[in-house]
């Protein structure tokens, strides 16, 4: 006989949050990634080792708003309400539409995407280049972390057993002047996990770089950045030079280290993820406006 499941599905964030801190359950918000994970055999009931606590209708977590220039997105939004949305950036919508297919889009959510902190998600990218921040509650107050802080490495993420994910907050998104790409490479042009990922965002006064961010999905634990070799971009006036462009691939290519595993090959995976930065780093489009 199949074993009983503790379940809860309350009406509201506050009564959710009170459960949670009284005990550990797995959340779950589309679940496309908790059922995954705890798949058994056909006919079989999911095993899973806790109670769970259902998210996914709470309203508090569904809204997306403007404050000031930055763009605040609930966690349980799904990326059918993110395509939808007039406020989400377009490289966040193409990389959306990359994601699986449109069953998965209308159940999965971008907090289920952060919070499985898979190294090939393929919304982490952007949200690393877009400095994300996350706004986690719990019955004790609120906190806000930087994404990259969050994420500490496949499935691993720095949440307290009583914490939500409430937001995503995408600061001074809504300002004008950058130029944002995403490419993904996977076996076909959606519903397939990504090989590689990359994200880059650049923003130019007249012809010199003010800010350049780089993200790199699916080549190591994490989403891989780096401040530092960034910074060596600030102030040089574009178009690169042969060497400039030469330095920053030379930098990610020490600190870029992939796997081999069923979907693609180390080797693979870094020479495309050096080609994307500099297919961005000689790019017309932004040299040009
Ligand atoms: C067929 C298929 C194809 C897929 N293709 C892709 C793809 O192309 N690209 C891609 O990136 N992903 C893909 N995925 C993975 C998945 O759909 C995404 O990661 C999705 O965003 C997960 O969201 P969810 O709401 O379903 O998460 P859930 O499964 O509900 O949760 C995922 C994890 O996050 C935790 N969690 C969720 N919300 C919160 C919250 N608000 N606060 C705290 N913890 C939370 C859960 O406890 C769990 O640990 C695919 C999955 C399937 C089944």
């Amino acid at each position: 006989m199949a074993e009983k499941i503790t379940a809860y599905r309350f009406d509201r964030l506050d009564q959710t949050l009170t459960q949670l801190n009284k005990e550990n359950c797995v959340i779950i918000a589309g679940g496309t990634d908790v059922m995954v994970l705890h798949k058994s055999r056909r006919g079989v009931p999911p095993k899973i080792p806790k109670p769970i606590v259902f998210i996914d209708h709470l309203s508090e977590l569904k809204r997306i708003y403007q404050n000031h220039k930055d763009l605040h997105i609930g966690a349980c939004c799904t990326y059918s309400d993110l395509l939808e949305d007039p406020f989400i950036p377009i490289p966040l919508k193409k990389a959306i539409k990359t994601i699986a297919a449109p069953a998965i889009r209308n159940r999965g959510t971008l907090g289920g995407n952060i919070c499985n902190a898979s190294p090939a998600g393929d919304t982490l990218p952007l949200l690393y280049v877009y400095n994300a921040k996350l706004l986690l509650r719990s019955v004790h107050g609120d906190r806000v972390v930087a994404i990259n802080d969050f994420i500490q490495g496949p499935r691993r993420v720095q949440r307290h057993y009583n914490e939500m994910l409430v937001e995503i907050i995408l600061p001074s998104v809504l300002e004008e002047g950058s130029h944002i790409v995403f490419e993904k490479i996977g076996n076909r042009n959606a519903d397939a996990i990504a090989k590689v990922s990359f994200a880059g965002y650049i923003r130019i006064n007249g012809v010199r770089i003010e800010d350049v961010r780089f993200a790199f999905g699916a080549v190591g634990p994490t989403i891989v950045r780096s401040i530092d070799i960034e910074k060596k971009l600030y102030g040089l006036t574009i178009p690169l030079t042969e060497a400039d462009i030469a330095q920053i691939v030379a930098a990610f290519d020490k600190i870029i280290n992939p796997i081999d595993d069923q979907r693609s090959t180390a080797i693979y995976r870094k020479t495309v993820a050096l080609n994307l930065l500099r297919y961005f780093l000689c790019m017309k489009q932004y040299q040009s406006n």
